[in-house]
């Protein structure tokens, strides 16, 4: 067997000492003599599984008592339509006789995915969408994601139903800071002063990367599983308790029916298994979880990306100084997970020379095109260091 550097952007590398610990689950699951892949969701050794994948993230994230951890199913992509229905719910419980285009929703668009995120809320309808911000008028060219705007740009609605917004965009390579008093950060200063605000994040992409800045003031987070810490087909939510609110309650006065599989409430009360939860991905995950405890949680891992990040943006300036790459996002809103440059001149003698030193998937997004690599959890330091070696050595062959 011989594996290469994945630098994909999602499903993404994994940890290959949890790959082996999985393939052995897959055979025996905790010494039940039944694979994982075929244990029941409800059996007693899955369910302590479960509790212990749990308490890893909220010990690891600091996660309050004010909030619940779910799993489910569906992607984030599910979770465009979930937080729509369910704090549109929430919102008709709390102001019943308001007019739908009464109703706003709150989105900041930085890039790809949080214009999709919004796509899905205007599509849904039952309220009315309000780009708090859209970043491409910021950028260098007026029509790309290549920045977090600056904050005097926003403008939140007094009490939305939702506000809106994607901690890393991973097609785009933009990300907000964690640092509250950067002017890169999300504004948290600038949003409605009442205390529960339904503010909402996509952490995708950089979730389990780094502490989550200001969690406790989140409605909901969510993540898909597949870059910092699994398989695709798990979606973890962090749900704060006000947000579990009967969605069938809600209809009655008016709101959009929510499919029982979406409902947060109903998820709550099921623990998680009101149906039957992504339990092979559950499994790959809660390893991961406890490899990264082990190794110094999430604060090891923030310091450790920070400078597999720091390494690669300084060779692509070492190659823009030559006039041989261009960085594509604006300083200070550069993703520490996707990378993103162009290479001017030959794109496709650079991927193929990493090619055949076996270091895959730096083809950026189709929709974009240029180079992303991804520096997940997963991919090591001295991985990284290859890249960059390479960079380097491609740099000095094309001077
Ligand atoms: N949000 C972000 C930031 C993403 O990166 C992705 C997937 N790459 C999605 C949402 C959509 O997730 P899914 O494919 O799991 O539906």
């Amino acid at each position: 067997m011989s594996r290469v550097i994945n630098f994909g952007a999602g499903p993404s590398a994994l940890p290959e000492s949890v790959l082996q610990e999985a393939a052995l689950g897959l055979l025996d699951f905790d010494g039940t003599g039944i694979g994982i892949a075929e244990i029941s969701h409800r059996s007693k050794q899955f369910t302590a599984f479960l509790n212990d994948v749990e308490s890893l993230i909220c010990t690891q994230l600091e996660v309050p008592p004010t909030h619940s951890i779910l799993f489910t199913q569906g992607g984030g992509t599910g979770q465009f339509s979930a937080i729509v229905l369910n704090l549109l719910a929430r919102h008709r419980l709390l102001h019943p006789d308001l007019a739908n285009e009464d109703r706003v929703l709150d989105y900041v668009i930085t890039g790809s995915w949080s214009k999709k995120a919004t796509e899905e809320a205007r599509r849904l309808g039952g309220g009315r969408v309000n780009v708090v911000v859209d970043a491409r008028p910021y950028s260098k060219d007026a029509k790309s994601f290549d920045n977090i705007p600056p904050h005097n740009t926003y403008t939140f609605s007094p009490d939305p139903a939702l506000i809106y917004y994607c901690e890393n965009e991973t097609v785009d390579g933009v990300q907000f800071s964690s640092d509250v008093s950067s002017p890169n950060s999300f504004p948290f200063h600038l949003l409605p002063q009442e205390g529960l605000l339904p503010l909402v994040a996509d952490y995708s992409s950089s979730f389990m990367s780094r502490p989550i800045t200001r969690l406790a003031d989140h409605a909901v987070i969510y993540a898909g599983a597949q870059k910092n810490i699994g398989p695709a087909g798990l979606t973890i939510i962090i749900v704060r308790n006000d947000c579990l609110v009967d969605v069938d309650a809600a209809a009655k006065l008016g709101a959009i029916p929510v499919p029982i599989s979406m409902s947060y409430k109903t998820l709550a009360d099921g623990n998680s298994v009101y149906n039957t939860p992504p339990v092979l991905p559950i499994y790959i995950s809660g390893l991961v979880l406890r490899r990264m405890k082990e190794l110094g949680g999430v604060q090891y891992f923030e310091q450790l990306n920070k400078r597999k990040a720091d390494k690669l943006y300084a060779a692509i300036q070492a190659g823009e100084d030559k006039g041989l790459f261009k960085a594509k996002v604006q300083e200070g809103s550069r993703s520490l997970m996707n990378v993103v440059f162009d290479v001017i001149g030959d794109e496709a003698k650079f991927v193929a020379g990493a090619e055949e030193k076996g270091m895959k998937a730096i083809k950026g997004h189709r929709s974009v095109g240029g180079i992303r690599i991804s520096l997940y959890n997963a991919v090591t330091e001295e991985q990284t260091d290859a890249i960059v070696e390479y960079m380097k050595q491609f740099v000095s062959d094309t001077d």
